[in-house]
Parts: structure tokens; C-alpha cells; sequence
């Protein structure tokens, strides 16, 4: 899907998107052109899960070849950007890892680092939803949520804390979210939540949210788990509107793709939230390799500032 992308001329760059089930990979030729995505099965977690990654991304550089220049790379969790740490990772068991410097010992290359959501946010940026945008939020609904912020057209870091609105309590006394706290955005409206807390309260497992949502119009209980994360989500996002004043909110990640189902919803909630400035809503364009691209857009500023 990304096969005809192309970014700005420049050196050539290796990207990788590390998730918690696969690596996805692709190169930037010198003209900007970006190679189709591979995809590797990201390592089982275990003790020494972090040379594993690096041994997995090692592989990928080899069988790519080329010559990059640089390479860029972004990991879930808490990650802190600008010093190239990743601070944590809930799902892949990692701590104060200075993944920045130990990849480009690896890979022979200078590297550099960035949070899964803030490489989306480049890319949407660049390329896609947020184009043009000086301010506005890139807001992904997946397996968790967090949010890249765009600031005056730079997405601001923060030691990798800006845009943890996952975490932020919508529902006081809430579900368990597995950050330790309790009524998290990430608990009551991910993909991951709506189709857990369905299991939950029905007996009867469904594997997504998508699930959920088909099934609102004929079950109460979808109706009600579903309505209550779109309640959640602009309760959430409301604040950050109020915040930051953004000119869009761009919604990417799995739940993005129920598209109108959840836009239409969400927009009226949000505006009924805050309704002294109406922020509007649009969905992401480059689907799930927008990590990829993003992590490549943060290889090529080792570049051009060389
Ligand atoms: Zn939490």
C-alpha cells in the first residue's frame, strides 16, 4: 500500500516500526520513493527480549541492503525521543532501555529514535490528515490510545509524556488499566477495552471492537459499551481541545476504521463537551504504515542536518 509514497528527496534512510506483533520495515531511496513494508514477527517477550529486537532489526537491515545513512525508529510505550530512551513498555516488558544508542551500535548506523504515535504524527503531518495543520493532535485508538501533539508545527516531545491521554481518567473508579490506575481513557474506549469489557459483561468472547459495532443496532449491551467509549473519547479529547486549541483532531489506529460510525458520534459528543470552539475531526490517511513513514521522516532530520 505504501509501494507509490514518496517523501521529500535526501539520503537514503532505513525505517523500523516496532509492535507488539510484528516489526514492519521499509527503505527510502534517495528521491524519496518508500519501498513496500516487510513485516517480521516481533520476538516473545522474555528476559532478553531487547537483543532480540536488535538481532530481528539487524536481519531486516541486512536483507534490505542498500546503503542508508541513517535509520529511523519507533517503539511502543513511553519513549522519550530526544534521548533516545525507551522508558517503558507495558506489552513488551522493557525498561530504561537507551534503545537509541544500542540500535545504532547494531546497525553500524546513526539512528534515530521515536515514539509509535509521534512517528504516525510525522507522517500524517507530511503526508496525510494533518498537512498543512500548525496545530493540531494526531489521536490513535488502538490497541491503546495516545496522542501526538503538534505544537506551532513541530510535535513536541515532552521527555516522551506529551500526549499520554490514555492515561488520563475519564471514568473515576473505572475498569483496571494496565498502567495500575483505574477509569483510564485506555481502559474504557481502546479497541482493545470495547472488546474486552464486551466479553466482560456478556460471556461471550469477541475478538475486536469491530465485532462491538456490528452488533449495536440488534445488542443492548454493544449499544451501551459502544456508546459509553465515544462518550469517553470526546470527554478526553475535550480537555485537550481546551488545552491546546488544535485546528483538526486526526483519528487513526484500529478503531479509525469504522470511519463514519465513529466520527459522526464522536464529533457531536465532542462538540457537545466544548462547545465554545468546534474542533474538527478527520481520519487518518496512511492507515498502519504511518509508523513506518514517520520513523523514516525521523532518520532523514539525522540526515539533513548533517
Ligand atoms: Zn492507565
Amino acid at each position: 500500500m505504501t509501494a507509490q509514497l514518496r517523501i521529500a528527496p535526501g539520503a537514503p534512510v532505513l525505517a523500523f516500526d516496532v509492535g507488539g506483533t510484528d516489526i514492519k520495515a521499509t527503505v527510502v531511496a534517495a528521491d524519496g520513493a518508500v519501498a513496500a513494508t516487510v513485516r517480521t514477527p516481533t520476538p516473545a517477550v522474555s528476559d532478553h527480549i531487547v537483543d532480540d529486537v536488535l538481532d530481528v532489526l539487524a536481519g531486516i537491515a541486512a536483507r534490505l541492503g542498500g546503503s542508508p545513512a541513517a535509520a529511523g525508529l519507533a517503539l511502543p510505550g513511553i519513549v522519550d525521543d530526544d534521548a533516545g530512551i525507551a522508558i517503558c513498555s507495558e506489552n513488551l516488558r522493557w525498561r530504561d532501555v537507551p534503545f537509541r544508542d544500542r540500535a545504532a551500535a547494531r546497525l553500524g548506523l546513526p539512528v534515530a529514535l521515536v515514539h509509535d504515535v509521534r512517528a504516525s504524527t510525522l507522517a500524517e503531518l507530511a503526508l496525510g490528515s494533518a498537512a498543512g495543520c500548525r496545530d493540531a493532535l494526531v489521536v490513535t485508538v488502538g490497541t491503546g490510545i495516545a496522542a501526538g501533539v503538534i505544537v506551532d508545527g513541530r510535535v513536541v516531545v515532552r521527555a516522551g509524556y506529551a500526549g499520554e491521554i490514555g492515561h488520563a481518567v475519564v471514568r473515576p473508579g473505572g475498569r483496571a488499566c494496565m498502567c495500575g490506575n483505574h477509569g483510564c481513557l485506555e481502559a474504557t474506549a481502546s479497541a482493545a477495552a470495547i472488546a474486552r469489557r464486551y466479553t466482560e459483561d456478556t460471556g461471550h468472547a469477541v475478538p475486536g471492537a469491530r465485532d462491538v459495532l456490528d452488533r449495536v443496532d440488534t445488542d443492548p449491551v454493544a449499544r451501551e459499551i459502544w456508546d459509553d467509549a465515544v462518550d469517553a473519547l470526546a470527554f478526553g479529547l475535550s480537555h485537550a481541545c481546551a488545552a491546546l486549541a488544535p485546528e483538526a483532531i486526526v483519528v487513526a489506529g484500529g478503531l479509525s476504521e469504522a470511519g463514519d460510525a465513529l466520527l459522526g458520534p464522536l464529533q457531536r459528543r465532542l462538540d457537545a463537551y466544548f462547545p465554545i470552539r468546534s474542533t474538527a475531526l478527520r481520519r487518518a490517511r496512511l492507515g498502519g504504515d504511518a509508523g513506518v513513514i514517520g520513523a523514516a521522516l525521523r532518520a532523514r532530520t539525522l540526515t539533513d542536518a548533517a
